[in-house]
């Protein structure tokens, strides 16, 4: 049976790096109990070295908040996928929202994802409406979106892709998506993707569900939403939070 896919976006958190490692101790020695759930950390880079080990097997998997969309090269300040692979790294959260609002566009967001896939590794490919209209506009927003960031991604190159939904009005806030909703939207994007890719990739793509999901919400959004996991910000870095979420999710 496929696991379920816990990711934790730490975001700019925590500002120490004792408080760092004892994060990552604290997820990995929960992630060794689990039985159907795969934890994947994503901290800010700084911190990769220190929670990294590609000596032993760990029980978490490590990805990182974004890459620059090139290998290699005079990118001043930027950080390049091989370097990442390097240190043991397989997933990157791509195109997050709080990385298109600085700029990032479409066309860069779909390099990242072809590099990626080309160098084995799996994007979490962020995507999500800042609102959602009477209309129904924002449904062409998201196929949009979803066509654009994969635009010139081979079929053969994706079985590693990761979808997580975040729709930008339920990041950092008081509530998450109500789960009912949820589930209409994952079968939407499952929809575009069909279009795209085919029935087959469309079904084995991983779906996320992320935004304010926290331990409380969690099981409800996983059983109404039937996604196939959740990208999980604030609530990554809240120890206590977090353990809970992870112990509850593993039982469903
Ligand atoms: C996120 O940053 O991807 C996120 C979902 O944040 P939060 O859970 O804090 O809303």
């Amino acid at each position: 049976m496929k696991k379920k896919i816990i990711v934790g976006n730490w975001k700019m958190n925590p500002v120490t790096v004792e408080e760092a490692k004892k994060i990552s101790k604290t997820t990995r020695g929960l992630a060794q109990k689990l039985n159907s759930v795969k934890v994947v950390i994503c901290p800010p880079f700084v911190y990769i070295p220190v929670v990294s080990n590609t000596r032993v097997e760990s029980p978490v998997s490590l990805g990182t908040q974004d890459i620059y969309h090139e290998l290699q090269g005079a990118y001043t300040g930027e950080v390049s996928p091989l370097m990442l692979k390097d240190f043991g790294v397989e997933y990157v959260i791509v195109g997050h929202s709080e990385k298109r609002s600085k700029g990032q566009t479409d066309e860069m967001i779909s390099k990242k994802v072809q590099l990626l896939l080309e160098n084995n590794m799996s994007p979490i490919l962020c995507i999500g409406e800042k609102e959602r209209k009477e209309d129904g506009s924002h449904l062409d927003f998201l196929k949009e979106q979803i066509k654009n960031s994969l635009n010139k991604v081979p079929k053969k190159n994706i079985s590693k892709l990761i979808i997580a939904y975040e729709p930008v009005w339920a990041i950092g806030a008081k509530e998450a998506m109500a789960p009912n909703d949820i589930y209409e939207m994952s079968i939407f994007i499952k929809k575009v993707l069909s279009d795209l890719y085919g029935h087959d990739e469309a079904v084995s793509t991983s779906i996320l569900y992320g935004g304010s999901v926290n331990f409380r919400n969690a099981p409800e959004i996983f059983i109404k939403g039937q996604i196939d996991g959740l990208l999980v910000g604030r609530e990554s870095v809240n120890i206590a939070g977090f353990t809970e979420l992870l112990k509850t999710i593993d039982t469903l």
